[in-house]
């Protein structure tokens, strides 16, 4: 069986003064469909540099980031960005919403980039917003949403384009302890729902548990995934 999200001996070196730094250093990392895997670490070890690098918007110094059983570094930037739209869902710490935009509208400009039809557009925008729980907020714009609620029209903008893949980069930073979980729990709803393999940084050790396992980062390695214990 092919897996979703493959990470092969993945290195990173970014350029330092006259020299590089490593900020992945042989990492690998499989995940499956239908499960999510907790990213920890402390602050600099790695972590968004691992997303960015299985987002396919950083290509590794060397290694191979395998989406779908697709080799993304062995392909010319054009198709790279091609196969990221077709396979990785993205979430950032905070919602990036455009604050013009609708809940309903921040879904179809998503699904307008990948060339849906309107009609098709609007109708999987309302049903995602359905799944994350917004029914009803559909003509809302930002600032007339908690942050929670923000976050969920973020999830759902991030799942338009049908990934295998989701990567989400410490989602409940900005929230109070309850909307984290809450959001945490609908990641791991999501994740079972549509099958997808999904990496979630988080530095609330106390949602690890939710997860199926947790692996951690440290000086740009990482430990392999250990099961997340059951509350
Ligand atoms: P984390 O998300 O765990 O806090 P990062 O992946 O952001 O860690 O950073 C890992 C290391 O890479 C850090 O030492 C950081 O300073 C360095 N780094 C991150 N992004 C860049 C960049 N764009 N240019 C140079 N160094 C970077
Ligand atoms: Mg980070």
């Amino acid at each position: 069986m092919t897996l979703p999200l493959s990470l092969v001996n993945t290195t990173l070196d970014y350029p330092d003064g006259d020299g590089t730094s490593t900020a992945l250093d042989d990492v690998s990392l499989q995940v499956g469909a239908g499960s999510i895997v907790a990213l920890a670490g402390p602050s600099g070890s790695g972590k968004s540099s691992l997303l960015a690098v299985a987002a396919t918007l950083i290509r590794p110094t060397s290694g191979l980031v395998l989406l779908d059983g697709v080799d993304a570094t062995a392909l010319a930037p054009r198709d790279t960005a091609a196969l990221r739209r077709e396979k990785i869902g993205i979430i950032f710490q905070q919602p990036n919403l455009l604050a013009a935009l609708t809940a309903l509208e921040q879904l179809q400009i998503a699904s307008h980039l990948r060339g849906l039809p309107p009609k098709r557009s609007r109708t999987r925008a309302l049903e995602l917003l359905d799944v994350v729980g917004l029914a009803g907020y559909a003509h809302r714009r930002p600032h007339q949403l908690s942050g929670g609620q923000r976050q969920r029209v973020n999830i759902a903008r991030a799942l338009m384009g049908s990934p295998s893949v989701l990567l989400v980069d410490e989602p409940t930073s900005a929230l109070d302890h309850e909307r984290s979980e809450a959001v945490v729990r609908l990641l791991v709803r999501l994740t079972r729902e549509f099958g997808l393999a999904t990496v979630m940084v988080t530095h609330d050790l106390e949602f690890i548990p939710l997860t199926d396992a947790v692996a951690s980062m440290r000086d740009g390695r990482l430990g392999p995934p250990v099961p997340a214990a059951r509350p």
